[in-house]
């Protein structure tokens, strides 16, 4: 594990001048974060304020600060009028989220990235590299902390702080943009770092909508994941609406005693609840429905989970994802562990009488704090470590 970076060691840290023409910009909370929004959404904030812009305008204005990433509006090749120009720098600001610190995985090249909110808040990104040299997927959080308290997570443990706005989920891409040298490119994003996405419903799908506009953060929405633990009435939601998104449901078991011993939340909403929400999805969409797996040694690796997801969606197309557990805690502590390879051998014969496809994901930064939440509270802890007596 390598600590590449420390950007800021202080929450007061002055952010980078990325100015409109020069002028600095972003260090004016009050002020709308233009990473919240699409063509429509700043003619709308320019009317409110009496200011005239047209749809093409505004395009053009996010294209350039947000797609190409520049800090400010000179050197366009069609200059924007004066009048949006000024309301713009007043009312509008595009500062990059504060990187806080980077820890890079140096056997699989995954990055964790910490970032400061304007509030102090922390969040984790990861950047993940594709098979394809050079493209990369970002891993974001939608929330700070959780409220779902999986057992087998770290995010989980530190309950939930606060939602986070769409202009902070897309921060953290354009965040994670800024690192990359010429010639690489982020072309997909999934939505399962900290947080579960659809608790916090608007401001996701919101984000994703700016990060797959073609003013915003040009991603084809076919490579955009979002992943829920099985947040029912939401599910049933994004179904109705048709989102070209994936929505991934992390089943983790479906044995029902089993999966409320995992997930809380699986006391809210059974198992028929939740497979009656994958058949709406797949109603909608006429496409395989993504399940997914955490597996731990000892817990979901047995034929019963097979025979029981049979029972439970059979009938339904399904692509299942199976992923290792990555729980930085000992056994003793309540710790998961990943299957052994003769567990895996075992669910994956079982599997095969599904016919339906398996995908094993690579649980990534193994050799770093990579799973959700872990860099955050170790960073939480170290900074309630210095006492204010400490401080000098
Ligand atoms: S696994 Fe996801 S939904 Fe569950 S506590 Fe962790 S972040 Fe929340």
């Amino acid at each position: 594990m390598t600590a590449l970076t420390i950007v800021d060691d202080d929450a007061s840290a002055t952010p980078p001048s990325t100015g409109v023409e020069g002028a600095r910009v972003g260090t004016d909370a009050s002020k709308t974060h233009l990473f919240g929004m699409r063509g429509p959404d700043l003619v709308a904030h320019f009317g409110a304020l009496g200011v005239e812009c047209s749809e093409a305008e505004a395009r053009r204005i996010l294209g350039r600060l947000l797609s190409e990433g520049h800090e400010s509006l000179e050197g366009m090749k069609r200059p924007v009028r004066k009048g949006v120009r000024e309301a713009l720098q007043q009312s509008t600001r595009h500062a990059p989220l504060t990187i806080a610190e980077v820890v890079r995985d140096d056997v699989d090249g995954f990055e964790k990235f910490l970032l400061r909110l304007d509030d102090g808040a922390l969040v984790e990104a990861v950047k993940i590299p594709l098979e394809k040299p050079g493209h990369f997927t970002v891993c974001v959080s939608s929330q700070v902390g959780c409220a779902m308290g999986c057992v087998f997570c770290a995010t989980g443990r530190l309950g939930l702080s606060r939602h986070l706005q769409r202009f902070e989920i897309v921060g953290q891409v354009f965040a994670v943009r800024s690192t990359l040298q010429p010639g690489e490119r982020i072309t997909g994003v999934v939505f399962m770092g900290q947080g579960e996405p659809l608790h916090n419903y608007d401001e996701v799908i919101g984000a994703a909508a700016v990060l797959s506009d073609p003013c915003g953060g040009r991603i084809d929405a076919r490579n955009i994941s979002i992943s829920t633990v099985g947040l029912v009435p939401q599910m049933h939601r994004y179904a109705m609406e048709g989102h070209k998104y994936r929505l991934v449901v992390s089943l983790h078991s479906t044995v029902a005693e089993r999966r409320k011993s995992l997930l809380p939340i699986a006391r809210q909403w059974s198992l028929e609840d939740v497979a009656g929400a994958i058949r709406a999805l797949h109603q909608h969409s006429g496409d395989r429905v993504t399940v997914a797996f955490c597996l731990m040694s000892g817990v979901n690796t047995g034929v019963d989970e097979v025979e029981a997801l049979q029972r439970l969606l059979g009938d339904v197309p399904l692509r299942i994802n199976l992923i290792d557990v990555n729980d930085s805690r000992s056994v003793d502590d309540g710790g998961f562990r990943p299957p052994s390879p003769d567990e895996l051998r075992g669910l994956l014969d079982a599997l095969q009488a599904l016919k339906q496809p398996v995908v094993r994901r690579y649980s990534g930064g193994k050799n770093t704090e990579a799973a959700c939440g872990m860099l955050a509270s170790r960073r939480i802890a170290e900074e309630a470590a210095v006492a204010p007596d400490d401080v000098a």
